[in-house]
């Protein structure tokens, strides 16, 4: 048996091109560009990568996309300033605050200065707040809701299964136990701390993994049949690697994202509707 792979670049490509319609509507309707600002603080190169990505998928849809850089010696004070002054500008209707900070910053007490209703990343606790008690308006973070986009296009049935979640962090693994949550599935979130992280993984009908250990997830941690969700990237000497060991997960589970082309691209347009939705926020204010 071989899982059915999940094209998240495919899905990805139709999406941004029904974005792309939709943003020029929005446009022609308000007069109004959807822009997002991205805050960066110094220039660490995976940052910097990531700006560049966004800017292109912006392009792409229509996005305006500005950037907003401080040197890597900037103060607490000078990065709420700036990111006060993006709150305050009302051309601009989403920002992220690009990782990693320079060491010296507090990248929590930084996003807690966040409007957030311009959060498109799904940052603030006021979004993560209303994600978890379902209280719309809310951002949900773009990487487990582009995971959850590409299982619902995929047909999967979530109501009573078993879901594992490997990962606990505020962007990927905590919202995407969530959104599972919210879905009927029986949610189990593990962590660096599990006792028999396989054991436990092999219960899942739906095992997601957002760790970073490339390969971690090889095939006999996983259920026959299970789907599989592989959040994971890592750059190695061999390539950009999951954090699925994918041929033997591929070799017992029903269907999976393939790393590159499931989850990652998904990302990229799920941030590019959250842009949207601000957008429409804000004009009907
Ligand atoms: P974090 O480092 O914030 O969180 C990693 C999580 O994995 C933590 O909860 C940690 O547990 C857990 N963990 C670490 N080691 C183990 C282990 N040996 N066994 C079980 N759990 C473990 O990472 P992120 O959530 O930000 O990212 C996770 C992965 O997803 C990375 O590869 C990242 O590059 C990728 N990513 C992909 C995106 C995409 O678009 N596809 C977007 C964002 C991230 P503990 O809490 O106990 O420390």
């Amino acid at each position: 048996m071989s899982a059915r792979l999940l094209d998240g670049a495919g899905l990805a490509r139709q999406l941004k091109a029904e974005l792309k319609a939709e943003i020029e509507a929005f446009v022609a309707a308000h007069g109004v560009t959807p822009t997002l600002a991205v805050l960066q603080v110094g220039d660490d190169e995976a940052a910097s990568g990531y700006a560049r990505a966004i800017a292109r998928t912006c392009k792409g849809v229509g996005v305006a996309f500005r950037a907003e850089t401080l040197p890597g010696e900037a103060s607490q004070a000078q990065a709420v300033e700036t990111l006060q002054a993006l709150n305050r500008d009302p051309q601009v209707h989403g920002i992220m605050v690009l990782e990693p900070l320079p060491a010296a910053l507090d990248l929590d007490a930084l996003l807690d200065h966040l409007d957030p209703a311009k959060d498109v990343d799904g940052v603030h606790p006021l979004n993560a707040g209303r994600l978890a008690t379902q209280r719309p308006p809310f951002f949900v973070p773009a990487t487990p809701a582009g995971g959850i986009r590409l299982l619902e296009e995929a047909g999967v049935d979530f109501q009573g299964k078993e879901a594992v979640v490997v990962g606990r962090s505020n962007i990927v693994g905590k919202p995407m136990a969530m959104l599972l949550l919210h879905r009927h599935c029986t949610v189990t979130v593990a962590h660096s701390r599990t006792v028999d992280l396989p054991a436990v993984c092999r219960r899942a009908d739906i095992l997601c993994v957002a760790v970073g250990r490339p390969e971690m997830v090889t095939g006999d941690w996983v259920k026959p049949g299970a789907v599989v969700v592989d959040f994971g990237t890592t750059y190695t000497d061999a390539g950009l690697k999951g954090d699925c060991h994918q041929e033997s997960v591929a070799a017992v589970a029903g269907m999976m994202t393939p790393v590159p082309g499931g989850t990652g691209p998904m990302t990229n347009v799920q941030l590019m509707t959250n842009v949207l939705q601000a957008a429409r926020q804000a004009v009907a204010r």
